[in-house]
Protein backbone atom coordinates (compact mmCIF):
# COMPACT_ATOMS: atom_id res chain seq x y z
CA UNK A 1 0.00 0.00 0.00
CA UNK A 2 1.17 3.63 -0.94
CA UNK A 3 -0.23 6.51 1.77
CA UNK A 4 0.85 10.26 1.76
CA UNK A 5 0.87 12.84 4.68
CA UNK A 6 -0.56 15.83 3.70
CA UNK A 7 -0.27 18.59 7.18
CA UNK A 8 -1.08 22.02 7.24
CA UNK A 9 -2.96 24.81 9.39
CA UNK A 10 -6.20 24.59 6.83
CA UNK A 11 -7.45 27.72 7.92
CA UNK A 12 -9.59 27.31 6.10
CA UNK A 13 -9.49 24.57 3.75
CA UNK A 14 -9.79 24.97 0.50
CA UNK A 15 -9.83 24.00 -3.18
CA UNK A 16 -6.29 23.99 -3.61
CA UNK A 17 -5.87 21.10 -0.99
CA UNK A 18 -8.48 19.12 -2.33
CA UNK A 19 -7.19 19.44 -5.66
CA UNK A 20 -3.51 18.57 -4.27
CA UNK A 21 -4.80 15.40 -2.76
CA UNK A 22 -6.65 14.17 -6.14
CA UNK A 23 -3.66 14.84 -8.37
CA UNK A 24 -1.19 13.38 -5.97
CA UNK A 25 -3.35 10.17 -5.53
CA UNK A 26 -3.64 9.48 -9.09
CA UNK A 27 -0.34 10.74 -10.48
CA UNK A 28 1.69 8.63 -7.97
CA UNK A 29 -1.30 5.63 -7.36
CA UNK A 30 -1.55 6.64 -3.75
CA UNK A 31 -4.15 3.99 -1.98
CA UNK A 32 -4.78 6.59 0.91
CA UNK A 33 -3.79 10.07 1.88
CA UNK A 34 -4.17 11.66 5.50
CA UNK A 35 -4.75 14.96 6.06
CA UNK A 36 -3.66 16.13 9.14
CA UNK A 37 -4.84 19.51 10.31
CA UNK A 38 -1.82 20.74 12.35
CA UNK A 39 -2.84 21.97 16.37
CA UNK A 40 -0.72 25.54 17.62
CA UNK A 41 0.70 25.58 14.51
CA UNK A 42 4.86 25.93 14.92
CA UNK A 43 5.86 28.06 11.43
CA UNK A 44 3.19 30.52 12.12
CA UNK A 45 3.26 34.01 12.83
CA UNK A 46 1.40 34.54 16.25
CA UNK A 47 -2.36 36.00 14.15
CA UNK A 48 -5.22 34.03 15.09
CA UNK A 49 -5.71 31.00 14.05
CA UNK A 50 -9.14 29.17 13.81
CA UNK A 51 -9.96 26.60 16.70
CA UNK A 52 -9.04 23.57 16.29
CA UNK A 53 -12.15 21.84 16.19
CA UNK A 54 -13.28 24.59 13.36
CA UNK A 55 -10.78 23.41 10.85
CA UNK A 56 -10.95 19.97 11.57
CA UNK A 57 -14.70 19.96 10.74
CA UNK A 58 -14.62 22.31 7.93
CA UNK A 59 -11.44 19.45 6.39
CA UNK A 60 -13.79 17.41 6.77
CA UNK A 61 -16.55 18.60 4.94
CA UNK A 62 -13.97 19.37 2.04
CA UNK A 63 -12.80 15.85 1.92
CA UNK A 64 -15.88 13.97 2.03
CA UNK A 65 -16.43 11.78 -0.70
CA UNK A 66 -12.85 12.46 -2.10
CA UNK A 67 -11.96 8.73 -2.83
CA UNK A 68 -8.72 7.87 -0.41
CA UNK A 69 -8.66 10.97 1.63
CA UNK A 70 -9.06 10.66 5.46
CA UNK A 71 -8.94 13.65 7.73
CA UNK A 72 -6.97 12.63 10.89
CA UNK A 73 -6.78 14.51 14.07
CA UNK A 74 -3.67 13.06 15.60
CA UNK A 75 -2.43 16.21 15.84
CA UNK A 76 -5.05 18.06 17.41
CA UNK A 77 -5.81 15.42 19.89
CA UNK A 78 -2.48 15.81 21.27
CA UNK A 79 -2.34 18.88 23.63
CA UNK A 80 0.75 21.44 23.12
CA UNK A 81 2.51 22.41 19.70
CA UNK A 82 2.67 19.76 17.02
CA UNK A 83 5.73 19.05 15.07
CA UNK A 84 5.56 16.97 11.55
CA UNK A 85 8.84 14.61 12.63
CA UNK A 86 6.78 13.55 15.61
CA UNK A 87 3.49 13.26 13.38
CA UNK A 88 6.09 10.79 10.74
CA UNK A 89 7.48 9.03 13.04
CA UNK A 90 3.93 7.78 14.71
CA UNK A 91 2.48 6.70 11.32
CA UNK A 92 5.90 4.92 10.48
CA UNK A 93 5.28 2.99 13.48
CA UNK A 94 1.74 1.86 13.30
CA UNK A 95 1.76 1.59 9.18
CA UNK A 96 1.19 -2.02 8.29
CA UNK A 97 3.86 -3.63 6.95
CA UNK A 98 4.68 -3.10 3.07
CA UNK A 99 2.80 0.21 3.60
CA UNK A 100 4.96 2.74 1.89
CA UNK A 101 4.85 6.66 3.08
CA UNK A 102 5.18 10.05 1.27
CA UNK A 103 5.41 13.57 2.49
CA UNK A 104 3.30 15.54 0.13
CA UNK A 105 3.82 19.93 0.64
CA UNK A 106 3.17 22.84 -1.38
CA UNK A 107 6.69 24.05 -2.71
CA UNK A 108 6.35 27.45 -0.45
CA UNK A 109 6.23 24.96 2.62
CA UNK A 110 9.22 23.13 1.87
CA UNK A 111 11.19 26.10 0.96
CA UNK A 112 10.74 26.52 4.79
CA UNK A 113 11.94 23.21 5.65
CA UNK A 114 14.55 24.14 7.56
CA UNK A 115 13.16 25.61 9.80
CA UNK A 116 11.25 22.50 11.00
CA UNK A 117 12.24 20.64 14.03
CA UNK A 118 14.82 17.58 12.97
CA UNK A 119 13.93 18.59 9.50
CA UNK A 120 16.99 16.39 8.25
CA UNK A 121 15.65 13.66 10.13
CA UNK A 122 12.88 13.92 7.87
CA UNK A 123 14.80 13.50 4.60
CA UNK A 124 16.13 10.47 6.28
CA UNK A 125 13.02 8.64 6.95
CA UNK A 126 10.87 9.06 3.81
CA UNK A 127 10.47 9.96 0.29
CA UNK A 128 8.77 13.91 -0.19
CA UNK A 129 6.57 15.15 -3.24
CA UNK A 130 6.50 19.19 -3.38
CA UNK A 131 3.88 20.35 -4.99
CA UNK A 132 4.80 23.45 -7.76
CA UNK A 133 3.26 26.73 -5.83
CA UNK A 134 3.77 30.29 -6.75
CA UNK A 135 6.20 31.51 -4.02
CA UNK A 136 7.98 35.37 -3.40
CA UNK A 137 11.06 33.62 -5.14
CA UNK A 138 8.93 32.11 -8.15
CA UNK A 139 7.58 28.67 -8.75
CA UNK A 140 9.94 27.15 -10.75
CA UNK A 141 11.86 23.82 -10.66
CA UNK A 142 15.01 25.59 -10.48
CA UNK A 143 14.23 27.42 -7.20
CA UNK A 144 13.30 24.29 -5.31
CA UNK A 145 16.54 22.26 -6.75
CA UNK A 146 19.03 25.39 -5.39
CA UNK A 147 17.54 25.20 -2.05
CA UNK A 148 17.84 21.38 -2.32
CA UNK A 149 21.45 21.48 -2.62
CA UNK A 150 22.22 24.66 -0.68
CA UNK A 151 19.89 24.00 2.32
CA UNK A 152 19.92 19.89 2.19
CA UNK A 153 22.27 18.05 0.51
CA UNK A 154 24.00 18.68 -2.32
CA UNK A 155 24.45 15.26 -3.33
CA UNK A 156 21.03 15.02 -4.97
CA UNK A 157 20.85 14.71 -8.61
CA UNK A 158 17.78 14.09 -10.65
CA UNK A 159 17.16 10.95 -11.94
CA UNK A 160 15.16 11.18 -15.48
CA UNK A 161 14.65 7.40 -14.97
CA UNK A 162 12.84 7.60 -11.52
CA UNK A 163 11.58 11.17 -12.30
CA UNK A 164 13.02 12.27 -9.11
CA UNK A 165 15.54 13.92 -7.26
CA UNK A 166 17.49 11.10 -5.70
CA UNK A 167 21.01 11.31 -2.84
CA UNK A 168 22.91 8.23 -2.09
CA UNK A 169 21.72 8.69 2.30
CA UNK A 170 18.47 10.69 2.03
CA UNK A 171 15.15 9.24 0.43
CA UNK A 172 13.38 10.60 -2.94
CA UNK A 173 12.27 14.04 -3.92
CA UNK A 174 9.31 13.93 -6.46
CA UNK A 175 8.76 17.85 -7.40
CA UNK A 176 5.28 17.61 -9.24
CA UNK A 177 5.07 20.06 -11.56
CA UNK A 178 0.91 20.00 -12.11
CA UNK A 179 -0.90 22.98 -12.49
CA UNK A 180 -0.26 26.00 -10.66
CA UNK A 181 -3.45 26.87 -8.33
CA UNK A 182 -3.94 30.59 -7.35
CA UNK A 183 -5.92 29.86 -4.32
CA UNK A 184 -4.67 30.69 -0.65
CA UNK A 185 -5.92 30.38 3.22
CA UNK A 186 -4.38 33.93 3.37
CA UNK A 187 -6.44 35.21 0.31
CA UNK A 188 -9.83 33.91 1.60
CA UNK A 189 -9.24 34.85 4.94
CA UNK A 190 -8.54 38.76 3.79
CA UNK A 191 -12.06 37.97 1.11
CA UNK A 192 -13.98 37.47 4.31
CA UNK A 193 -12.41 39.99 6.05
CA UNK A 194 -13.32 42.68 3.21
CA UNK A 195 -16.31 41.32 2.46
CA UNK A 196 -15.45 39.68 -1.24
CA UNK A 197 -16.93 36.57 -2.27
CA UNK A 198 -15.35 33.07 -1.52
CA UNK A 199 -16.87 31.07 -3.82
CA UNK A 200 -14.91 28.95 -5.78
CA UNK A 201 -12.12 28.87 -3.72
CA UNK A 202 -13.81 26.82 -0.95
CA UNK A 203 -16.51 24.11 -1.14
CA UNK A 204 -19.75 25.30 -0.45
CA UNK A 205 -20.50 23.60 3.03
CA UNK A 206 -16.94 25.20 4.02
CA UNK A 207 -18.44 28.65 2.96
CA UNK A 208 -21.64 27.97 4.37
CA UNK A 209 -19.86 26.88 7.92
CA UNK A 210 -17.52 30.03 7.80
CA UNK A 211 -20.33 32.40 7.57
CA UNK A 212 -22.59 30.36 9.98
CA UNK A 213 -19.79 30.41 12.73
CA UNK A 214 -18.53 34.27 11.86
CA UNK A 215 -15.33 32.84 11.32
CA UNK A 216 -12.13 35.22 9.66
CA UNK A 217 -14.59 38.21 10.38
P1 LIG B 1 -1.78 30.21 4.34
O1 LIG B 1 -2.15 31.12 3.21
O2 LIG B 1 -2.48 30.50 5.63
O3 LIG B 1 -0.29 30.04 4.51
P2 LIG B 1 -2.15 27.83 2.70
O4 LIG B 1 -3.12 28.20 1.63
O5 LIG B 1 -0.70 27.75 2.34
O6 LIG B 1 -2.36 28.76 3.97
P3 LIG B 1 -1.87 25.53 4.38
O7 LIG B 1 -2.91 24.90 5.23
O8 LIG B 1 -0.79 26.28 5.04
O9 LIG B 1 -2.63 26.47 3.30
O10 LIG B 1 -1.27 24.45 3.39
C1 LIG B 1 -1.14 23.07 3.64
C2 LIG B 1 -0.22 22.52 2.57
O11 LIG B 1 -0.80 22.74 1.27
C3 LIG B 1 1.15 23.23 2.52
O12 LIG B 1 2.14 22.25 2.25
C4 LIG B 1 1.01 24.19 1.35
O13 LIG B 1 2.27 24.43 0.74
C5 LIG B 1 0.09 23.43 0.43
N1 LIG B 1 -0.71 24.33 -0.42
C6 LIG B 1 -1.74 25.10 -0.03
N2 LIG B 1 -2.26 25.78 -1.06
C7 LIG B 1 -1.52 25.43 -2.15
C8 LIG B 1 -1.54 25.81 -3.53
N3 LIG B 1 -2.42 26.71 -3.98
N4 LIG B 1 -0.63 25.26 -4.36
C9 LIG B 1 0.28 24.36 -3.88
N5 LIG B 1 0.37 23.97 -2.60
C10 LIG B 1 -0.52 24.49 -1.73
Amino acid sequence: MKKGLFGGTFDPVHFGHVRIVETIRDGFGLDEIFIVPASIPPHKDARQIADGSDRLEMARMAFKGIRGATVSDIELKHAGKSYTIDTITLFLNSAAHGTSLYLIMGLDSFLEIHTWKSYMEIFRLLPIIVYARMTKQGAGQDIFESYLASTVSDRYTFSAARSCYTDPSLQPIYFYRGELIDISSTDIRKRIRTGRPISGHVPEPVEKYIIERGLYL
